[in-house]
Order: C-alpha cells, then structure tokens, then sequence
C-alpha cells in the first residue's frame, strides 16, 4: 500500500526510528521499506513542520508502497525490551517507579500501538496508601481517565482505580477462597471494595447472605454497581467502619473475609465477633519471612481467648511475594 513516508540513508535510519515512534507517528503496522541505500519509515499521519526539523538533516518525505506486517510486532520488538506493566480491564499500569516521562510516554504509545485492549496508559505516582488503600496516577497516553471495567472469572468489576481499590493480583486467590464455602453460608466480606470476592462467591457457591462492607463510599458506589452488573444475588452492600459494622452481624458468619492485609490485626475482635461457633476466618496479612505465620497466628488466638472462644488452625499459605523479604500471606483458621 502507498503511503507517505521518511526515507533516510540506512546509517541515520535508526535515530530516526526512534523520533517517529517518540512523536507517536511511525505506523508499526506496516513494514519498514528499504532499498540499497535508504530506509523508508512509513507514517500513520501528516508530519508538522516542527518534527521534520527534529529528524536528521538526509530525512525527505517520500512515497513508498509498503507491505503490512505479517506478525505485528511486540512492544519488544520495537523497544528492545519488555516493558513491566500491569492490565486491568483495558488500562496498562506502568510497573517501573524509575521512569522519566520520556521514556513512560513512548512505552505508552508503543503498547497503545500493539494492543487494540489497551486504551489508556497510566503511571502509578504514589504506592498503595492510606485507609482506603489508593494511588494517585498520571495519565501517561490514551483516553483521558482512570475508570474501566475489568473481567475476572466470568464477573466484570467496573472500578475507578484512583478512588477504589482493585488488584487483579489476587484473582487466583480469590477463586482459592470459593473452595471453603458452601451453599447456604453466611459469609461476611469485612473489606469487600468494589466487590470481587463477594460477587464471584454469591455467583458461584449459592451462600444464604453475603455481607459486603466498605468504608470507602466510593468502593461501595462501585460496589453496588458491579453487584447490578453480574445479577449477583443475596449480597447487602454496606458502606460503614467494618469494626462497627460487624456489631450488628455478631455471631452469624461460616466465613469472614478479612482482606485487609496491613491493618487485619487491627479488626480481630470484630471478625471474631461475627464468626458462628465452628465458623472460619480467612486472615489475610503483611509479614517478614522469619515470621510468616507465628506471630499473625498468636494474635488471632489471643483474640478468640478474650472472648471465650478457641482456635484451630486449618492452613498457612503464602499469597505472594510483596517486597524484599515481607509476604502476603492467609491463614484460615476456625473459631470454636
Ligand atoms: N477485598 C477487596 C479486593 O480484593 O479488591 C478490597 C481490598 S483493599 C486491600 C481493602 C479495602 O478495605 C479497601 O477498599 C478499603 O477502603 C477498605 N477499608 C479500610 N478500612 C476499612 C474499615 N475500617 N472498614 C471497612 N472497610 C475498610
């Protein structure tokens, strides 16, 4: 196919690659031409003046008929390495902290370039902070926003991920979770976000009730959303401190659901409160490598003593890795 194009001597060919794909203009879609002497860099639109001028001085604006190329190329294909990023729904999170916005921007338009599921880049500019577990971000490239839906286990969760909380990372683990829950359950979601452990058990294992709480009014908009959504039936969403909240559903959960994984400890007496005789806590939390379990396991069981309750531990599991030497880890453990 005919299209306009740079054609520049093969020794300067590779700077001027570089430009192109910098100005977001170089069409990866097609293949580079080339003849014995030249290169020809095809153009996906008109060049401004001020990005000629920027080329090496040999570049002209030619004509070429160029073929398309047959395996697009990887974002390692053109970068010449893998860039880190994380997909939720159709948004890439940029992993790497260390990227100046030259290097984020053109990383950007490559995977927009070679991804037709990506619509927007974002560059996380904080870690997971605060109460409600959130980052700010920058909008690298692509559309200009921060809410998508995600796709998980046949349920779609609509989210925006600069005012509620979501990880795709833990989507194994929450399919892990289903196993321990029966038809007819009470189960109690103390932390619930925007919902994707309650809405993938109350869809898949029938439990009597599910209670989804969240501080954060903005979780539980989306949460109240995502339950509409996927027709997930017997979930009462409910925006309130879990500490509170669980006063009211004292005594009636097969299952508790902590995940909060930095603070859990803190809830303990509220989670054990909420567990039925027989019933189990499912304990998410952040722990050192020579102390995964002992200590986290030490609290639960000083919890349940202060109220008259034993413990018996039913499994120690290592979630995943979180940084250098700390884990996330979840211990299920029932209250007698
Ligand atoms: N379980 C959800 C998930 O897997 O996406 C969310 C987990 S996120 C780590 C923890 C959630 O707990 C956040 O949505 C935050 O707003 C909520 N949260 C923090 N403190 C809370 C509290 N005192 N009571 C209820 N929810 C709380």
């Amino acid at each position: 196919m005919e299209r306009q194009c740079i054609k520049i001597p093969k020794k300067k060919g590779e700077p001027a690659r570089r430009i192109l794909l910098d100005f977001e203009i170089l069409d990866i879609s097609l293949k580079i031409g080339s003849d014995e002497s030249f290169l020809y860099l095809p153009l996906s639109r008109e060049l401004l003046l001020h990005e000629l001028t920027e080329l090496p001085a040999e570049a002209k604006l030619a004509e070429f008929n160029f073929e398309p190329q047959k395996n697009k190329p990887t974002p390692e294909d053109i970068l010449g390495f893998s860039p880190a990023y994380e997909l939720i729904g159709d948004v890439a999170l940029l992993e790497d902290s260390d990227l100046d916005s030259q290097k984020a921007l053109r990383i950007a338009y490559v995977l927009l370039q070679t991804h037709s599921n990506i619509k927007t880049v974002l560059r996380p500019l904080t870690p997971v902070i605060g109460e409600f577990r959130l980052r700010d971000f920058e909008v690298v490239a692509g559309e200009p926003r921060t809410e998508t839906v995600h796709r998980e286990y046949g349920c779609r969760y609509k989210v925006d991920l600069a005012k509620a909380y979501f990880t795709p990372r833990l989507s194994t683990e929450r399919s892990r979770i289903l196993s321990w829950i029966k038809e007819g359950d009470v189960v109690v979601d103390m932390f619930a976000g925007v919902g994707p452990y309650s809405i993938l058990l109350a869809k898949s294992k029938k439990p009597s009730k599910v209670v989804a709480i969240d501080k954060n009014p903005v979780a539980v908009h989306y949460l109240i959303e995502n339950i509409t959504f996927n027709s997930a039936k017997n979930i009462e969403a409910i925006e309130g401190d879990a500490r509170e909240e669980a006063k009211k559903f004292a005594g009636t959960a097969d299952h508790v659901i902590m995940n909060l994984p930095h603070n859990a400890y803190e809830f303990l007496d509220s989670a054990v409160l909420l567990t039925k005789p027989g019933g189990i806590i499912h304990y998410y939390g952040m722990t050192p490598e020579d102390d995964l379990f002992e200590s986290s396991i030490k609290l639960i069981r000083e919890a349940a003593e202060k109220a008259g309750r034993q413990v018996e531990v039913l499994e120690e599991r290592v979630v995943r890795s979180y940084a250098p030497h700390q884990y996330n880890i979840c211990i299920e453990i029932r209250i007698i």
